[in-house]
């Protein structure tokens, strides 16, 4: 099969104009973000407004349909390389991916750069990652999916994190990750889709003047982790936002029945071998969005 290129799709603008990145299939098997760039760029007009560009994650576990192939590419972003790292496939995806974010913000010498990195789950709902800094969220608010805040203080290595402290660049950097739903569900394509176009919308000011709808806004509460050996069943039919009582049986883990600990949402429950989190668990923060 011929290997597709990191930079795989794009529109070049004027340079100084606002930069927009879409990070897609840093897990292999979440082909909806490539799919959703490919569907928006190639349709859309030239414009000297902005520039806009598609950039594959892990190519190899793409091409081999698994969330990856030696170690998970979102979770080594904190690691260093050393000659031990040399011959870890996706330490390579990651200095290529860096090396191709570096030349596109340098050859359109951007303004701003919007960056999203685009992923789905084993199980259907759609949310938004904010960075850690919390900056940029006019933009999340515009797209509309529910935000999860604190999702990361669970996870290490992520490319939000990396990019979010990146020090390469002095422009101003925003940073988000979107959860577009099911990975197979062909809807997951289509909010993917609409991912992109609402960033489009918004870089080039033509958001309508419409209020704003609300916002769901949720917060992480607890993160259920799994080590690389564990016999780890989830229970089937948890969807991303299910409403959770106390004492619900949510998983097998190590033939240990994992009872739910408050009455909470639940998130991301692992309907998939490879992964290193169970689920998270979630409260709602906030229904509204402060304008
Ligand atoms: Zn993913």
């Amino acid at each position: 099969m011929k290997k597709i290129k990191r930079d795989f799709i794009f529109k070049q603008g004027n340079s100084g104009t606002p930069l927009i990145i879409i990070l897609c299939a840093v897990h292999g098997n979440e082909p909806a973000g490539y799919l959703a760039a490919k569907n928006v760029i190639s349709q859309l007009p030239s414009s000297n407004d902005f520039s806009i560009v598609g950039i594959l994650g892990n190519i190899q576990a793409f091409h081999s349909n698994k969330r990856y192939i030696d170690q998970d590419l979102n979770r080594i972003w904190n690691i260093p390389s050393t000659p031990n790292t040399k011959n870890i496939i996706e330490f390579s995806e990651r200095e290529e991916i860096i090396k191709t974010v570096k030349s596109w913000v340098a050859k359109t010498k951007a303004k701003e750069v919007y960056f999203v990195d685009i992923h789905s789950t084993s199980a259907s709902g759609t949310f938004i990652i904010p960075s850690e800094h919390n900056n940029g969220i006019e933009l999340l608010q515009y797209i509309g999916f529910p935000i999860v805040n604190g999702l990361l203080k669970g996870i290490q290595g992520t490319t939000i994190q990396f990019w979010q402290n990146q020090t390469f660049f002095d422009c101003p950097f925003y940073v988000f990750g979107v959860e577009a739903g099911q990975h197979q569900d062909p809807e997951t394509i289509k909010n993917a889709i609409k991912v992109i176009e609402k960033m489009i919308e918004y870089v080039t000011d033509k958001k309508p003047q419409l209020p704003l709808c609300s916002t769901a806004t949720y917060s992480l509460t607890y993160t259920h982790l799994i080590k690389e050996n564990d016999n780890f069943v989830m229970k089937p039919g948890f969807q991303n936002f299910d409403y959770i009582e106390k004492g619900k049986t949510l998983a097998i883990h190590n033939n240990k029945e994992i009872p739910c600990p408050e009455d909470c949402y639940i998130l991301m429950p692992l309907y998939q071998k490879q992964g290193s989190e169970g689920f998270f668990l979630l409260r709602l923060q906030d229904l509204s969005m402060g304008q």
